[in-house]
């Protein structure tokens, strides 16, 4: 087939920057983010200069103009691989400078015209995003099929941002739509999974439930902590068929809908589990092979295990690859050490999840400690429906009293919001001084407000002044403190003038 270029082009600056013509025909495209809201002007002056030794085939300005640097026919520069430049069309999209990378509208909606067109020209009927790197590097594409990748898959970036990568399948869905008319063909292998019509419209809170229902079930089994997991399907979700997977992903923004996110890449070993070897990305850059136990992933219910499975099992050369992971306890060093360990290279990865866990007060999941007995959680709020009054959430319940001991007005409540604990509310002070008459001849007086007090000595029979009123051990109405200052007496003793 002939290369021919876009006519939504509209503007055009060719690039020295290429390799001249493609090695192999047109069966896949690679969506950029240009880390700034630039113009078709500016970027194609950046591609111009032979020294920025970068290109692309199209760019996508911040108005949603399209501008044409490297021909279809030729080999641009653009993802951090030959293979894959080779085969793919590049496009620039404008983007925010600061991740997610978030794109314009406009500039997304012309992504999709332009994916259309391209596909279109190149004799394709049905974009595809697989959404799993190994499968899709793997996958040779049937005659009319057009595979996403994106440049994260070849180089340490973030590349083409989350926004955009959260986007993918949705870009994918859109454009074979589109490609394949109005009419529900029926023709695609994803069409299983796109059930936006029998989707319930739950809430956050009940997806959170549900979900989190999930962790807990699978981390009796996996061992990691669930609130760490939630979090980070919450931040990923993206992946799944399930009904509960296509909530999640509709509630925390991920996406509209879902299509052709399977997770796949694993191998059958033959004998009882499917294994996965990746190639994956050391913080700094550098790449090792991991290898972790796998299974399939049909569902996201079994994909939860899984990936907890791959967190705690993942190794690189004989080490574990989040090593540190299994038994802790701490949300905040475990996604310290899934960062650390290469998980993600996004600079504020951990603040993300850790701000995830606690808006949605997800280490409720965190539902066993190390030893595996069940971890009762008791909170102290004022209510329970208030969950900002919360001064703290205990394992131990005498800790949990002695905080609402300490803060007027507070309760403990159990993990299902039960009143467990309620201080009584202050007797009601006894107004002093006031004086007794003492008629009893061995009445001790103490050092303070009880007989676990020391003893000074009888107090002789007469009247006295009661400054202070405590309860206290050896009374039932309570010790009163003389005037004299010499101690505590006990009024069961003593007259009430
Ligand atoms: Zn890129």
């Amino acid at each position: 087939m002939a290369y021919t270029n876009s006519s939504m082009v509209v503007y055009k600056k060719l690039s020295p920057n290429h390799s001249g013509q493609r090695t192999h025909s047109i069966d896949r495209i690679t969506p950029h983010c240009v880390v700034g809201q630039c113009t078709a002007e500016g970027l194609g002056e950046w591609f111009e200069k032979k020294s920025t030794q970068a290109s692309s085939n199209y760019g996508i300005d911040r108005d949603g103009r399209v501008a044409l640097y490297v021909e279809e026919k030729n080999r641009s520069w653009c993802s951090s691989s030959n293979s894959n430049d080779q085969r793919a069309i590049t496009i620039e999209c404008a983007s925010d400078t600061t991740e997610p990378y978030a794109f314009r509208d406009v500039v997304y909606q012309t992504l999709i015209k332009l994916c259309i067109d391209i596909c279109k020209r190149n004799g394709k009927n049905k974009l595809i995003w697989f959404g799993d790197k190994d499968k899709t590097l793997n996958y040779p594409p049937k005659s009319g099929e057009m595979i996403l990748t994106v440049h994260r898959w070849f180089a340490n970036k973030s590349c083409p941002g989350n926004w955009m990568y959260a986007r993918m399948g949705d870009l994918a869905e859109k454009v074979t739509k589109a490609l394949q008319g109005s009419s529900d063909s029926g023709g695609g292998s994803t069409a299983k999974g796109t059930q936006a019509s029998v989707l319930k419209n739950l809430s956050e809170a009940d997806v959170i439930k549900k979900v989190g229902a999930l962790f807990t079930a699978n981390q009796k089994k996996s061992g990691i902590l669930a609130s760490v997991s939630l979090a980070q399907f919450i931040l990923e979700s993206g992946y799944g068929k399930s009904e509960l997977a296509q909530n999640a992903n509709n509630i925390f923004g991920m996406k509209c809908s879902l299509s052709g996110n399977s997770w796949s890449g694993s191998s059958w070993d033959g004998k009882s589990k499917y294994t996965k070897k990746t190639q994956e990305q050391n913080p700094d850059g550098s790449m090792v092979t991991i290898t972790a136990d796998f299974r399939k992933y049909p569902c996201i219910e079994d994909s939860i295990a899984d990936h907890s499975a791959y967190l705690l099992g993942a190794k690189n050369g004989s080490k574990l690859r989040y090593d540190g992971l299994k038994g802790c306890t701490d949300y905040k060093k475990a996604v310290q050490i899934i960062k650390d360990g290469g998980y993600a290279t996004s600079l504020t990865y951990v603040e993300k999840l850790i701000s995830i866990i606690e808006r949605w007060n997800l280490t409720q999941y965190d539902a066993k400690d190390s030893g595996g007995e069940v971890i009762r959680w008791y909170r102290v709020r004022k209510s329970w429906a208030d969950a900002k009054s919360q001064k703290g959430a205990y394992k131990i319940l005498k800790n949990a009293k002695k905080c609402a001991d300490q803060n007027l007005g507070y309760k403990v409540f159990d993990a299902d919001g039960k009143v467990v604990y309620e201080p009584k509310a202050a007797e009601p002070a006894v107004k002093v001084p006031f004086l007794v008459k003492v008629s009893i001849s061995d009445l001790n007086i103490r050092t303070g407000p009880g007989t676990n007090y020391g003893r000074v000595q009888f107090i002789p029979i007469g009247v006295y002044t009661i400054m202070e009123v405590r309860t206290g051990q050896g009374s039932s109405v309570g010790w009163g403190r003389l005037k004299s200052g010499v101690g505590w007496i006990s009024l069961d003793y003593a007259r009430k003038l």
